[in-house]
């Protein structure tokens, strides 16, 4: 049985992330883009926190590349 875990946008409260937390403790540290809002999360200690303002281009990519590849079409 897994504990799934869901996580929601820290400024629109949408839907981000909703896997297992064991799953999501693994992603802890990166930064997902809310495909509702624009505002860029930070998943900190399972849950998310508004990310810091300075733009980093390799977390961010790195992260929607390999966890949201179906939302890189979009971009
Ligand atoms: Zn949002």
């Amino acid at each position: 049985m897994h504990n799934s875990k869901t996580l929601f946008c820290y400024n629109c409260k949408s839907v981000l992330l909703n896997l297992p937390e064991v799953e999501i403790s693994k992603l802890n540290g990166l930064n997902f883009v809310c495909e509702c809002c624009g505002h860029r999360n930070l998943l900190t200690k399972n849950q998310f926190l508004k990310s810091v303002d300075s733009y980093d281009p390799y977390i961010s990519i790195k992260s929607i590349d390999s966890i949201l590849s179906e939302r890189a079409m979009f971009y």
